[in-house]
């Protein structure tokens, strides 16, 4: 189930393309012509349009053509990539043919090209090993590709080198990118690759909340102690944890005195002349960018590999 055929004068026809209007009519005539052939083998196709409104070119009859049929999930996510890339301004093709300086062939699912940049993206439903991935990104990359793989299942070489998320759904539910422990729609998600916001290691300019709780404990002033301060910028959170906030030289440093303000001694009315304990107490919580000073506090109490892939905002 392709989403390109050849049309009359051997231009490619896209079906992501087409307004509801245009396809329909092109269905018409090409009932009446027959001119439409498939990009595979050259044999006659029909336009089709699936129970869920996904819209693609078919075999008239199958005949002797080897190419493997497509599932309507395939289908159905390569029209989302390609209508992402289109909304962020990109030209693109599915079932895009190429090859690398050194002659080796390779076809992606959508093909997005803007100016000098190309980006591939692939879904990959059915099993792939790591050496499989590796290759073909390899190969991508000598053909000057970068290329996004989606993956129905984890266990995928995300690296800085090879961008990545899982994929879950189906066609009647829709699809979700899952990042991070959270997830958020497949549309969203490709918007966001092609808005450059799907970020590798720590997103330096992104957009941030932070969170600082701690135990407050004291007689006549109470001190903020087991402080347990939180940053999630997107689909990212760094969790640090301290007795003192001594402990965090380079947190304290940005921020612009925030953080120093609720981690500072808070006096009581005396009328409560007694210990007071209050745990998990809620100390502050504001938003601010990912500086240099984050990032090397983040660096200090995280392996750069945990923060992975992510989806973040930016300034
Ligand atoms: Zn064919």
């Amino acid at each position: 189930m392709p989403l390109r055929c050849i049309g009359p004068d051997g231009q490619f026809i896209q079906s992501f393309d087409l307004p509801e209007a245009e396809w329909l009519a092109l269905r018409q005539e090409n009932r009446r012509s027959r001119q439409l052939r498939m990009p595979c083998c050259d044999s006659a196709a029909a336009v089709k349009t699936s129970n869920r409104g996904l819209k693609f070119f078919a075999h008239k009859s199958r005949g002797p053509c080897q190419s493997a049929p497509e599932t309507e999930v395939h289908l159905a996510l390569k029209t989302l990539a390609a209508q992402a890339a289109q909304r962020a301004g990109w030209r693109c093709s599915t079932e895009a043919s190429g090859s690398s300086p050194s002659g080796e062939t390779w076809t992606a699912d959508v093909l997005a090209y803007k100016g000098e940049a190309k980006v591939a993206i692939e879904i990959q439903w059915s099993p792939q090993t790591t050496e499989e991935s590796l290759y073909r990104q390899e190969r991508y990359r000598q053909s000057g590709v970068r290329c996004l793989w989606l993956f129905r299942r984890s266990g995928f070489p995300a690296s800085k080198d090879f961008p990545a998320a899982r994929v879950s759904g189906d066609v009647t539910t829709g699809f979700k990118a899952h990042l991070g422990g959270q997830e958020m729609p497949i549309e969203e998600f490709l918007d966001a690759v092609f808005a450059k916001r799907f970020r590798y290691g720590i997103p330096l300019g992104a957009k941030a909340v932070v969170r600082i709780r701690g135990t407050l404990m004291g007689i006549e002033e109470l001190t903020p102690m087991s402080i347990f301060i939180e940053i999630s910028a997107g689909t990212l959170r760094f969790c640090f944890r301290g007795r003192d906030p001594r402990d965090f030289p380079d947190l304290l440093a940005s921020g612009d005195g925030r953080i120093l303000k609720a981690l500072s001694i808070r006096r009581i009315n005396p009328r409560y002349r007694s210990l007071t304990i209050i745990e998990e107490a809620p100390l502050t919580e504001f938003e601010t960018t990912i500086c240099e000073h984050w990032v090397k506090a983040i660096e200090a109490a995280h392996h750069p590999d945990n923060c992975g892939w992510s989806v973040v905002e930016l300034e």
